[in-house]
Parts: C-alpha cells; structure tokens; sequence
C-alpha cells in the first residue's frame, strides 16, 4: 500500500473546494504533520505527500484529523493544483517535485512561515551554526521563570505548527535551522539571534558559505526598527556579512573579548549587559555550565529575557539552576577520578573546538564518525596543548590519520563504541578526562547523536 485516499486532492476543482485553499505539505514528520494539522483548523484542503515512508505514529495522527496522505510517491497531478506547499526543512530544493512546483509558480513556503501567520504571539526565534538548543533551552528556561506563558519549538520537541494549533501562548522561542528560513516570506520574529556562523551543511548550499551565511541572516530580513537583533560580534562570518546587509532592528552584540556599549560583554569576570530596557550584571561563576561557548549562550539567553522584562534576580537565579541539554558537554560519570563527559552533539569542527577549548585536564579524546568535508587545521594548537591520547571512532579515519596521527601518541583506531570507551578507559590515568567530542555526524555507525550519546554513557556503566 503506498497511498492513500487521495480523492480530497484529486477532486480539488470541485465547487467546494473553489472557496477552500488547498495546501499541499510535502514531507510528513514532526513540521509535516503539525503543519497539516494547522492548515485542516485554519480551513484548508490538506494533502500531505512523503517520497519515503511514513512513520507510523504520524499516520495514526494524519487520519485522526482526516487529513489525505500518500507515502513513497509524490503525485504530480495532485500536488501542481495547490495553492500553497509546505516543504519540510530536510527535502532541498533542488528535488524534482520542489523545482516542478516552483516553475509552475506555486509558492513553497517552510512550516516557520506558515505557522506565524496565524498566531499573534511574540516571537523569539534563535539560530546559528552552534548553540542552538542551548539557547533556545535556557531562553525558555529564563522566560518561563519569569512567569510569561510561553512555548518552545521548532527543531526542539513538538513543531511550531502544532503549537500554534493547539497551544495558546503569548511568547514562543524557536530553535530555527538555515533550511526552515529558507522558506520565509514574511517571518518576523520580534528578537532575533544568530549565535554564530561556521561552516556546517554547505552540501544544501552548493558549497557556498555565502550561500549558507545569506540564509542565516533572513532571520533579520523582515524585522523592523521597534524590534531587535543579537548576534555573537566575535564571529568574523557574521562580522563579514553585516555591511551587506540591511538590517532593520536594534543591534545588540555580545562579545567575550571587546567592550561594547548596547548589548553584552565580559568585564572582570562579569557578564555586563546593557539593552534598551536596562543594565545587568552577574558575576560568570554562576554559569554552570562549561566552556566559553556557553558564556556565549548565557549572554544571548540573558539579553532576551532582559529585554522581555524578567527581573533581573529571576535572571540571575534561573541561569545558576539551568541544566543544559544532553549530548552537550555532558558530564557523565566520573571512575577512579577520570571524567568521562559526553559531548556526542559536536557534530562539527567549532562545535569541538569548544570543547576542547573548556577541558581543564589531560584529554583522552574520543573523535570521529562521518567526515562532513572537516578541516581539522583550526584544532590543532588545542590538541597540542590538552590532548593525550586519541581514539577515533569511525568507519573511516583516514582525515584524522593525516591531522593527528604524528601528533599524538597514543592514537588508537576503533569500530564500535564499547571498544572505543574500553581503549580510553585504559590510557586514562587519575585525573584526566575522557571527553567524546566527535567533530563528525554519527550515521556511519550509529542512528544518530542521540543514539551515539547513550551508547557512550551505557559503555562507561559497563567499565
Ligand atoms: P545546535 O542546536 O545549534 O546544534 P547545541 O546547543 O545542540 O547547538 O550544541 C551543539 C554542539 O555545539 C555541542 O557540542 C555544544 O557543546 C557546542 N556548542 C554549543 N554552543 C556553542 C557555541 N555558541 N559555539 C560553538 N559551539 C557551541
């Protein structure tokens, strides 16, 4: 069976449907699914089309509303008579349905997009290369503290779209990817962040970092002067990039480094801010949790919260007691003084500079998976300075050979993370750490960095 009642698409030109919009979703997991069902409450024909199978879970959701799908196919026919698609953010633009429906001059908008459209809230929408989630989370962390009725989605849990669909907050904070603001048309968030911009899924922009750079920075495309803009001003891409383009919005930087006057920096180890809406300061012992990187996030989550009228000591308070997410610098256990700290969620180079820019001991480093065209040149002074031992773990470590192979010794090759945890855990000695940090995605040996991340704490429960 690879379809489904499709009649509601195919009999779009009846009287019916001549007063109903018909939106075609193409894509059918967590914004597919939360889009179709936003669009069957705001009155529209829906029809949910998926070139690969579909979860079941998500078909059981999709006929509870009565809403038309097929899966493995996408029906032409069907699909050039919308008025409106939804592209999910992991189908490029360069699939054939999404180019036949762009020639025809049907708009394919992303689920961010159509989701705003029909809610009135305030939106917080939080991008970059890094430090999404994290953002996002203590953002949300901060806001809900304060008391606002707020929600969090996007990559985060349950989609926007669902969200606005059955959910009735006042303030939303979203974790927004490149590909979902490739779709907007008039998304337009009230603040802005861009955490940082390195090199990460530059396949989707035909190798082209200003490609990449150009997307992430439509997050400011459509703000307006009463609204505001952070973004992380140590960042030479964004740095770059700001000259050339119009930006609207207050601009309110963070850096660790420079001083700066409306926005955020550090001074004698206080995180000074400093918006429109008035002064903080904390002191960065409070920041549980590690590395430069999350003085960073900290000071982006601050400045919103900030700006959104949380009190400063609830500002204070909520950032010592936040937890952080899993898989980000993941303090896992500790055996025989060795620390073993997960950080399977460093799917890219800057992501584990970071990491190892934080390890305060001697490093036994856990690195490898599936090469993403990494350029390990930026590393190298950290690996000199923390490293001990590597052990990579993937299915081919040939790069890693080449940057670190004369560089480090002991440099161990694995297959398989029990092996890989068992090799650390013999050249760690009292008080190094053992810190997973892969630098790689993880679909070469293992589902995904979640999958990887919990493979690593159950090895280290085995030792
Ligand atoms: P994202 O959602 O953008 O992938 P996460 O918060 O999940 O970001 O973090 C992903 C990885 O990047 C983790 O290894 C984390 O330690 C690291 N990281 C977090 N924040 C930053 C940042 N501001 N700059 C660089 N790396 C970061």
């Amino acid at each position: 069976m690879d379809h489904r009642h499709i009649a509601g698409g195919g009999d779009h030109c009846d009287s019916e449907s001549e007063i109903m919009e018909f939106l075609a979703v193409l894509g059918a997991g967590e914004s597919g699914v939360g889009t179709a069902i936003l669009g069957i409450q705001e009155g529209y024909k829906v029809f949910v089309s998926d070139f690969g199978g579909i979860q079941e879970k998500y078909k059981n959701v999709l006929e509870h509303f009565g809403i038309n799908w097929e899966e493995h196919k996408h029906s032409e026919d069907i699909l050039i008579q919308a008025d409106l698609v939804m592209k999910s953010p992991g189908i490029p633009d360069t699939a054939p349905i999404v180019q036949k429906l762009s020639e025809k001059g049907i708009p394919v908008i992303s689920e961010i997009e159509f989701a705003a459209r029909y809610t009135d809230a305030t939106i917080i929408g939080i991008t970059g290369s890094n430090g999404k989630t994290t953002t996002t989370m203590l953002t949300y962390h901060l806001l809900k503290a304060g008391g606002l009725n707020v929600g969090m989605a996007g990559n985060i849990g349950d989609s926007f779209a669902k969200m606005v669909a059955e959910e009735d907050y006042d303030h939303y904070v979203l974790e927004i990817s490149s590909f979902q603001l490739d779709g907007i048309e008039s998304f337009r968030p009230h603040i802005a962040v861009i955490t940082n911009i390195t090199p990460d899924h530059l396949d989707r922009y035909e190798y082209r970092m200003q490609k990449y750079v150009e997307s992430k920075f439509r997050i400011t495309e459509n703000q307006l002067a009463t609204d505001f803009f952070i973004y992380d001003a140590d960042d030479e891409e964004i740095l770059n990039a700001l000259p050339n383009i119009p930006v609207k919005a207050k601009m309110l930087p963070f850096s660790l480094t420079q001083s700066i006057r409306e926005g955020a920096e550090i001074e004698n180890e206080n995180i000074k801010i400093n918006t429109p809406h008035n002064s903080l300061e904390m002191s960065t012992d409070i920041v549980t949790l590690q590395g430069k990187h999350n003085l960073k996030n900290t000071m982006a989550g601050a400045m919103v919260a900030n700006l959104m009228g949380i009190r400063d000591d609830v500002i204070r308070k909520s950032i010592a007691n936040f937890q952080g997410a899993p898989h980000r610098l993941e303090s896992v256990l500790k055996i025989h003084h060795v620390n073993y700290i997960n950080d399977s969620k460093a799917t890219n180079v800057n992501a584990t500079y970071y990491a190892l820019e934080s390890m305060t001991n001697p490093t036994v480093w856990i690195v490898g998976g599936q090469d993403k065209g990494n350029d390990y040149t930026a590393l190298m002074p950290l690996v000199r300075e923390k490293v001990k031992a590597i052990v990579c773990l993937g299915l081919d470590n040939t790069k890693l050979k080449e940057a670190f192979g004369n560089v480090v010794e002991p440099f161990v090759e694995t297959f398989a993370m029990s092996e890989a945890v068992k090799v650390a855990y013999k050249i760690a000695e009292r008080g190094d750490t053992v810190l997973l940090s892969p630098a790689c995605a993880s679909f070469d040996i293992f589902k995904n960095y979640e999958d990887r991340g919990e493979q690593f704490k159950e090895a280290i429960k085995q030792l």
